[in-house]
C-alpha cells in the first residue's frame, strides 16, 4: 500500500498545498520548524483519524482558519482510494472514504496501514507501563477492528465507573449500577486480553530477531504479557477469561469503594522486558533499551505484514539523527519493501546519505 498524492488544506503551518510521493522513499528535507514532522503527522491522520502528538484536532487547524481538510491518493489492495478528513472547529470531524462517510476511524486503517516512528518511542522500555500498553492499543487497534471496538468500550465503562465511584459518597444509590458495570467491563476486558496475549508472543518473536541482529548476535530479549493477576493464561478462552476477571473485581470490590479507584482490569496491563534475563526497565543502559524500542517499532511493521499480507507505510521522523551509525545502518538495512518517509534537517549527513524522492520543506511550503 501507498499514497500517491496529498493535499493539505489549511492544516498546520500549510495553506494549501498539494505533493505527489515516490512509491519507495520519500526523504523530507527542511530547516526546524518548517512543516516536516507536520507532512507526517497528514499522512498518519487518514490512517487513524486522529493525530499522532495533537490533543484536540482543533490543534491540527492552522491559526485563524475555520477548518482544516486533507486529501490523499491512495493505492492499496490492488485498487485506488480517496480519503478525506476535515477537521472543523467544535464539530467532529468528517472522514470519507471513495466520498463515503466512515464512522470509525478503523475504517481508515483498512485501506492505509502505518507505523510511525518517533524520538520519544526511543524511551518505550524505559517509560511507565502506560507507554508499553499505548503501542499494543495502536497497533493492534490498526489490525484488529474488533479490538478497537473493545477497547474503545472498555475505556468508556472505565471512565463511567470511575465517576460512578468518585461520586457514590454523595449519591450512594448509583452504587446499585455497579454490578453492571463490571460485566460489562469483563467482557470487553476478556476481548483485550485474548488479542494482547497474542500480540505479545509475535513481538516477542519478531522483536527478539531485530534486537540480536541489531547487537551483534550478543543480547537476547525477551518479552512477558503481564495482566490481571487472576488470570492464570491469558491464551485461554473468552469465556474463562471473563470469569477470571470477574472473580478478580469480586476480590477487590471492597478495596475499590474504600479507594474510590477502578482497581481491577486489564488497564494496568503491561509487557515485560527482559534483556539477557534481566529486567530491562531497571537494569538496562541506554543504548539497549534503545535497541529494544528499535526492535519493537521494527516488529510492529513485521507483524503488520504478516497479519496483512501487506507492507505499512513506514514513517520515521527523526529517528536515524538520534541513533548511532550502526543502528542508523540497521534501521536503513530494514525499511526496503514498502513505502518510506524519513525527515531529516539540512545539515544533517543523513540526506545524503538517503536514496530516494528529496521533497524539500521550508515556511509550509513543499518543492
Ligand atoms: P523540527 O525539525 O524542529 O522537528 P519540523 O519541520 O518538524 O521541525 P513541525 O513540527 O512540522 O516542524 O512544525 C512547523 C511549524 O508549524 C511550527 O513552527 C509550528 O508553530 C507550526 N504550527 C503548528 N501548528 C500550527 C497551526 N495549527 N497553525 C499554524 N502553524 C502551526
Ligand atoms: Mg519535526
Amino acid at each position: 500500500m501507498r499514497i500517491d498524492t496529498l493535499r493539505l488544506q489549511d492544516f498546520r503551518n500549510y495553506t494549501e498545498q498539494s505533493v505527489a510521493f515516490a512509491p519507495d522513499v520519500n526523504v523530507v528535507v527542511g530547516g526546524n520548524a518548517q512543516g516536516k514532522t507536520n507532512l507526517l503527522e497528514a499522512i498518519v491522520y487518514l490512517s487513524r483519524g486522529k493525530s499522532v502528538r495533537a490533543r484536540a484536532d482543533r490543534e491540527l487547524i492552522r491559526f485563524g482558519a475555520a477548518e482544516a481538510r486533507l486529501s490523499g491518493a491512495l493505492f492499496s489492495r490492488g485498487r485506488d482510494f480517496t480519503v478525506e478528513a476535515r477537521i472543523i472547529a467544535g464539530r467532529r470531524r468528517v472522514l470519507t472514504v471513495n466520498q463515503v462517510g466512515v464512522k470509525r476511524a478503523a475504517e481508515l486503517a483498512d485501506v492505509l496501514g502505518t507505523v510511525f516512528f518517533c524520538p520519544e518511542d526511543l524511551f518505550l522500555i524505559r517509560d511507565g507501563a502506560a507507554a508499553r500498553r499505548r503501542f499494543m492499543d495502536q497497533s493492534l487497534s490498526q489490525l484488529r477492528p474488533r479490538y478497537a471496538a473493545a477497547l474503545a468500550e472498555y475505556n468508556r465503562l472505565y471512565e463511567h465507573k470511575t465517576r460512578i465511584l468518585r461520586d457514590s459518597e454523595e449519591h450512594p444509590s448509583l452504587l446499585d449500577t455497579l454490578p453492571e458495570f463490571n460485566t460489562r467491563m469483563a467482557l470487553a476486558g476478556a476481548v483485550l486480553i485474548h488479542y494482547r496475549a497474542r500480540y505479545c508472543a509475535r513481538l516477542e518473536y519478531y522483536a527478539a530477531a531485530a534486537h540480536r541482529e541489531c547487537s551483534g548476535g550478543r543480547e537476547a530479549l525477551s518479552l512477558r504479557y503481564e495482566t490481571v493477576k487472576t488470570v492464570l493464561d491469558p491464551f485461554a478462552g473468552q469465556n474463562v477469561l471473563f470469569e477470571q476477571l470477574m472473580a478478580h473485581q469480586q476480590a477487590h470490590a471492597a478495596a475499590e469503594l474504600a479507594s474510590r479507584l477502578c482497581l481491577s482490569g486489564p488497564h494496568k496491563d503491561d509487557i515485560l522486558v527482559e534483556i539477557g534475563g534481566e529486567n530491562a526497565r531497571q537494569f538496562s543502559s541506554q543504548g539497549q533499551t534503545r535497541t529494544a524500542a528499535l526492535a519493537f517499532k521494527l516488529a510492529e511493521r513485521d507483524i503488520y505484514q504478516e497479519i496483512t499480507g501487506r507492507s505499512p507505510v513506514l514513517l520515521l521522523d527523526d529517528v536515524l539523527s538520534e541513533l548511532d551509525p550502526r543502528r542508523q545502518e540497521f534501521v536503513l538495512n530494514r525499511i526496503t519493501g514498502g513505502q518510506v518517509f524519513i525527515t531529516c534537517c539540512e545539515e544533517d549527513r543523513l540526506g545524503s546519505l538517503l536514496a530516494g524522492k528529496v521533497l524539500h520543506v521550508e515556511q509550509g511550503q513543499v518543492s
